[in-house]
């Protein structure tokens, strides 16, 4: 951004770049608007456990419900939301409804007890002031257990490596928070990195699952992942399994969850109880 603008200077009247800057400008206004008219909105995926083949938790999945073009997906406003630092608001916001909803799940009779709730937490997030203060009040309001909630991170997070970034996931699993490298293997994280980290889980990116191809013998790099997670100690997650041949052979390398189309697709809060109530059909 300061580059672009150290640019620009020179290049005053370099219209592409006028475009861009005046696009990030419409953007953030518009975002800026979204979070004070609250129109963001939470879907939710379920996390299967591969040991009881039940329910174990949900991803909640931002989206924007914008009054004139209709339901956004994370691809079109994060980067701009990033780009801007307007992230941390949605995502503290997404953290709150979060908890809020899980806390009325646990307390419905029929849902299994130990429901997790998993959060994406932009990198950006880290370099917040009293971000510790602020789960922990989040927490005290929603009043679900530290250790239901479940932090997903990706490795640019571990990459810049601060002090201020130990402290603070050394803070997080203090509280029982867990900790999930999210998109694992499509980044540039070092294994000496991970190990050094306090992590729970390491979640498998969809484009390996998606390697492990139908009616082959081919599984790619998916064993060896799995491999990794375990020998670290910690669990393994699958994301986009939409076969049941994909299925199978995770179950047959001892893959701890899973998540994707196969199971469901992120839906509204509304459905599900629904979900949490019928007979599993995988
Ligand atoms: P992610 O955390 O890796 O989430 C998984 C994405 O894969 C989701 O896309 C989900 O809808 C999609 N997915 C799930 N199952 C399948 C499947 O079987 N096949 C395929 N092809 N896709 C599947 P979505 O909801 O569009 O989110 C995209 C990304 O946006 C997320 O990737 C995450 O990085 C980011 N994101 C979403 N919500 C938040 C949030 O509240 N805060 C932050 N910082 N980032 C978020
Ligand atoms: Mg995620
Ligand atoms: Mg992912
Ligand atoms: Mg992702």
């Amino acid at each position: 951004r300061a580059k672009a603008l150290g640019r620009a200077r020179y290049h005053i009247f370099d219209p592409a770049m006028y475009q861009e800057a005046i696009q990030l400008l419409e953007i953030e206004n518009d975002l800026r608007r979204a979070i004070e008219r609250q129109e963001f909105l939470i879907y939710y995926q379920p996390i299967i456990s591969l040991t009881t083949g039940m329910i174990a938790g949900f991803e909640a999945l931002v989206r924007w419900q914008h009054p004139i073009r209709g339901l956004i997906y994370p691809v079109e406003f994060i980067p701009a939301a990033e780009e801007t630092g307007l992230i941390n608001a949605i995502n503290i916001w997404v953290l709150q409804s979060a908890c809020q909803q899980l806390y009325i799940w646990q307390n419905h009779l029929v849902t299994p007890k130990n429901l997790t709730i998993s959060v994406n937490f932009s990198a950006r997030l880290f370099s917040q002031p009293n971000l510790i203060a602020q789960i922990d009040q989040i927490i005290y309001e929603t009043k679900i257990n530290f250790a239901n909630l479940q932090l997903e991170i990706t490795e640019s997070v571990i990459m810049e490596n601060t002090k201020t970034i130990k402290v603070i996931l050394k803070q997080m699993r203090e509280r029982k928070i867990k900790l999930i490298m999210d998109d694992f293997g499509t980044g540039y994280s070092s294994l000496s990195y991970l190990h050094n980290l306090p992590l729970n889980a390491l979640k498998i990116d969809k484009s390996f699952v998606k390697r492990m191809q139908d009616n082959q013998e081919n599984m790619g790099l998916v064993p060896a992942m799995i491999g990794i997670a375990k020998s670290m100690g910690m669990a393994a997650i699958a994301e986009g399994v939409e076969s049941k041949e994909q299925l199978d052979k995770l179950k047959n390398l001892n893959c701890d969850f899973v998540q994707g189309y196969l199971f469901s697709k992120p839906i509204q809060q509304q459905l599900i109880l629904d979900l949490l109530t019928a007979k599993p059909h995988w």
